[in-house]
């Protein structure tokens, strides 16, 4: 992932890690390579103009240190940058509750179900929660036999009801399993369509006035750039999600998804999802994630 960026980031540095100085001239030329290369990585120009105009700001203001080289310098406020780009520190994560409820919300494909496995099985084993799954998609059936499967495989218990097709209902039968089952976490699952639909973010608005969960978290698609960027901010006028879960790192994407959204929705990236294997969930660390971006 993001090989192209760091590709496109290393040879930015080039020119000025061979200069002896920091000059005006020498930061235009590495901040005019960075914005193309931001912008290529599905990067909305405007963020990418913003970002630039910091970092130029940011080693004009240095000009004078010594110390340090020019392409130290550069490569170094360039990486503070990133990670201030993407929410600066991690953010909590709250999954305390009687249960606690965890809404999980987003696009058909996007790895919605595999993301609540994947979470399930984090709160299990590394918070030593007793989550319980519950299928909301009342559209597919094989949505709910998918989830069924995955919750084998971490032994999580996974609530539905195959006949009902009224997914507030479901979910608030769901809370009530829990608490008879001494469950603490609850995940749900919500139906995703193929795109923006009035039917589904009523359906999910629904639901979560209905059992006022303590996370909201909306997945989403890396691989789908700037488009990634325009759901979230259409989620987000609906839902008013808590965070982002980034998912298919593992595949082709070319940053543009991790770099632009917590800028447009101002809400943080909370975990990164890549691969099918239900153990590879991660908490999402802007600061590593900026580290590794430059390779
Ligand atoms: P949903 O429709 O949003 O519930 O999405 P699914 O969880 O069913 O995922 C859609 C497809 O993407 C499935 O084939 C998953 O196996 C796959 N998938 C989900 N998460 C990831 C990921 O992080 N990396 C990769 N490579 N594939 C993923």
């Amino acid at each position: 992932m993001f090989e192209n960026l760091t590709d496109r980031l290393e040879s930015a540095f080039k020119q000025i890690k061979g200069e002896g100085r920091i000059t005006e001239l020498n930061i235009a030329a590495t901040v005019k390579d960075i914005r193309r290369a931001l912008v290529d990585a599905d990067v909305n120009y405007k963020i990418a103009k913003e970002f630039t105009d910091k970092v130029k700001d940011k080693a004009l203001g240095n000009k004078v240190l010594t110390a340090v080289s020019p392409g130290q310098l550069m490569v170094k406020i360039v990486k503070d940058e990133l990670a201030e780009l993407m929410g600066g520190s991690e953010s909590d994560f709250n999954a305390k509750g009687n249960p606690a409820v965890i809404l999980i919300a987003g696009l058909q494909g996007s790895g919605k179900t595999t993301f609540s496995a994947k979470l399930a099985n984090f709160l299990k084993t590394r918070s030593r929660l007793s989550p319980m799954l519950v299928a909301a998609d009342i559209y597919r059936p094989a949505a709910i036999d998918q989830l069924k499967v995955l919750g084998e495989q971490i032994q999580v218990d996974v609530y539905s009801e195959p006949e009902n097709k009224n997914a507030v209902q479901i979910a608030t039968n769901a809370i009530r399993e829990a608490r008879s089952k001494n469950k603490n976490v609850v995940i749900i699952d919500t139906a995703g369509r193929l795109a923006i639909d009035e039917a589904m973010m009523t359906e999910v608005a629904n639901v979560k006035s209905a059992v006022n969960p303590q996370e909201i978290l909306f997945v989403v698609d890396s691989m789908t750039g700037q488009d990634a960027v325009n759901t979230a901010k259409a989620f987000n006028d609906r839902l008013n999600f808590t965070g982002v879960v980034l998912t298919k790192l593992d595949g082709d994407t070319r940053g543009g998804a991790a770099l632009s959204i917590k800028y447009t929705v101002q809400k943080p990236i909370k975990f990164v999802s890549s691969g099918e294997k239900l153990d590879t969930l991660d908490v999402f660390y802007p600061e590593r994630m900026a580290q590794r971006i430059l390779g």
